[in-house]
């Protein structure tokens, strides 16, 4: 199975850790032919602004955003939880806009922008997770087909959308491979 991760920029080689841990390939996405083959692909944290123009400057944006409509496997962690929202509440700029959540930007603020803190995913493990937050988005609204994976403080931190996967925080960051784990089952399977 070969799963991609976006390459442009932010934690590329620490989700390809994890993924070749679990006997997987990786694809170091940069190209739109890059696309082709691909079981699952992985939008790591980094600057989604950034992120975005890059997408649209190599010519990514369109195939992208069709292979995901077509049911490719995606996982959005922080700024790619930014790149897969329909809304985004304090940013006029969407980019992929594929999966039916608003989500705010930096909604942490300034003053615990980066944090860490251990919880419970019944969905994703039985054991407790511990989840890395840094300048980190969330939720403020789902549609009726996403389900709500993990809630900090009444704030929506891990949802998913049938192939759609976004989380705020960053498990490529910790030694736990359980959000890789899942989504490479969700690769699997489709
Ligand atoms: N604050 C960044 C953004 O808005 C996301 C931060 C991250 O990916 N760690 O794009």
């Amino acid at each position: 199975m070969n799963i991609g991760i976006l390459g442009f920029q932010g934690a590329v080689i620490e989700h390809q850790r994890h993924i070749e841990k679990l006997g997987y390939e990786v694809v170091n996405v940069r190209y739109p032919e890059q696309l082709e083959d691909l079981d699952g692909i992985i939008l790591p944290g980094g600057e989604s602004t950034t992120m975005g123009k890059l997408l649209v400057r190599t010519g990514m944006m369109e195939p992208l955003r069709r292979k995901i409509e077509s049911g490719l496997p995606v996982w959005g962690t922080c700024a790619g939880m930014i790149l897969l929202a329909k809304e985004l509440e304090n940013d006029p700029q969407k980019h992929l806009a594929v999966m039916d959540i608003c989500v705010r930007r930096n909604a942490y603020g300034t003053q615990i922008d980066s944090f860490d803190i251990m919880a419970e995913i019944p969905a994703v493990t039985k054991q407790t997770v511990p989840l890395v937050f840094i300048r980190a988005p969330y939720v403020t609204r789902v549609g009726e087909n996403v389900e709500i994976l993990c809630r900090i403080d009444g704030h929506i931190v891990a949802a998913r959308e049938g192939n759609m996967l976004v989380t705020s925080f960053h498990p490529e960051l910790t030694d736990d491979l359980a959000f890789h784990r899942y989504f490479t089952g969700m690769c699997v399977k489709s």
